[in-house]
């Protein structure tokens, strides 16, 4: 069975100034010399995404409004992101859920913007603690996962990206058997929703991801890379992630 090609995206957060060019710099130095067998992606807060495209490295946003233009002040568009050089942004991330009441269908009209931009939108989906510990957790991202995906979205605009809430910056990971679980249901959702085309749709994983963990979680079945927070800031960290893939 094809598999698709692994996607190692860096979420930088509200972290970075200009002088985090010369991080840029490094990981495409650290990249250039080895033979990397995934594709990367470093999404850095918008105030950097010019400062750092063009550097050798795939830069994204983390984040859009739903409609391309109008009286949304401090908003930022997906056709502003694509006029920037991105081809792909996060939607959904579980701190915008939270921080900010994303929904499900505010999450499916930002995927939906940004796939109309001819941009991949990244979906972010997982259970909180409380969820888990209430065994929820498959309900709980079949319907992220179902109320997520825009009506018009292909495999190829498409990449979900499977973090545990309690995961994110907490030091905690599952165990490779219950991130196997999600995945092959993440996986079935997805091939009823593309057929054979959901195959190569990519899922990561995501939740305190780092080099001495990466290559046990990357290894697990239906795992098609990796988001990263923390471990993404530095290029010899987020390169210790990525070199799992050479
Ligand atoms: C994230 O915020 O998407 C994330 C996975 O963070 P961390 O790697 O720091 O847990």
């Amino acid at each position: 069975m094809a598999a698709p090609k692994a996607l190692v995206a860096g979420n930088w957060k509200m972290n970075g100034l200009t002088a985090s060019v010369d991080q840029i710099e490094k990981l495409n130095a650290l990249v250039t010399e080895g033979s990397v067998g995934c594709d990367i992606l470093i999404c850095p807060p918008a105030t950097l995404i010019s400062a750092l495209s063009g550097k050798g490295i795939d830069i994204g946003a983390q984040d859009c409004h739903m409609n391309v233009s109008g009286a949304h002040t401090g908003d930022i568009s997906a056709a502003m992101l694509k006029d920037l050089g991105c081809h792909y942004v996060i939607v959904g991330h579980s701190e915008r859920r939270a921080d900010h009441g994303e929904t499900n269908d505010t999450v499916k009209a930002k995927a939906k913007a940004v796939q109309e931009q001819g941009l991949t939108a990244i979906i972010c989906v997982g259970e909180t603690d409380e969820e888990r510990e209430k065994g929820e957790t498959l309900d709980v991202v079949t319907s992220q996962v179902v109320g997520s995906i825009p009506e018009n979205a292909s495999a190829d605009n498409t990449v979900i990206a499977y973090e545990p809430v309690w995961a994110i910056g907490t030091g905690k990971v599952p165990t490779t058997n219950d991130v196997a679980e999600v995945h092959a249901v993440i996986r079935s959702l997805l091939l009823d929703r593309f057929g054979d085309a959901g195959e190569m749709v990519r899922i990561q994983y995501g939740g305190s991801v780092k080099a001495s963990n990466a290559s046990e979680l990357m290894s697990v079945a239906n795992v098609n890379g990796a988001l990263v927070g923390g471990a993404s800031l530095k290029a010899e960290d987020f390169y210790g992630i990525i070199k799992t893939y050479q």
